[in-house]
């Protein structure tokens, strides 16, 4: 994910890139590949840059545990800043600087580090996942089961149990 930057002229540039989650080294979670739109808007002492990009994870699903593939969509800004430019209004995570022997900026990294931010703790494979059921674990997505009916009749029977002891 090499941008040339010498001889770019000012104004704005579009990239784009395919990079399979293996060659990024994303780990064994994501597969496919992870999509990228740079827009570089450069002019004489720095270049901005915005990132958009698309990757694909596998996930477990935190109340039903089946696996599912969800794409996660991200995105950053970045400022490459020739050297002995003002830098110190720019947000320090946001700010590059670039010598004027630099050729090339490879966002690889910035890329790889955003993609793996995004992922989410707890992710559910859909909004209304109806989870296991807790006593016979049964995927209450697929299918239904009869415990919660059982279960009452269960305890109803203790109790008679007890009341008639
Ligand atoms: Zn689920
Ligand atoms: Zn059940």
């Amino acid at each position: 994910m090499k941008i040339q930057i010498t001889g770019l002229s000012d104004g704005i540039h579009r990239y784009q890139f395919a990079v399979n989650s293996a060659e990024l080294t994303l780990g064994e979670d994501f597969e496919g590949n992870v999509a990228v739109e740079a827009v570089l808007d450069k002019s004489s002492t720095q270049i901005l840059l915005t990132a958009s990009i698309s990757a694909t994870a596998r996930f477990t699903c935190d109340r039903c545990v089946s696996p599912f593939s969800q794409s996660l969509r991200s995105g950053y800004s970045m400022v490459y800043v020739s050297e002995g430019i003002e830098t110190q209004h720019l947000d320090p995570a946001e700010v590059q600087v670039i010598s004027a022997a630099l050729h090339m900026i490879d966002i690889a990294e910035d890329v790889r580090q955003t993609v793996l931010l995004s992922v989410p703790l707890k992710v559910l494979c859909k909004e209304t996942c109806k989870g296991l059921c807790p006593l016979c674990g049964t995927n209450l997505n697929e299918q239904t089961c009869t415990c919660s009916d059982t279960e009452i009749d269960s305890r109803w029977e203790e109790l008679r149990k007890l009341q008639s002891n």
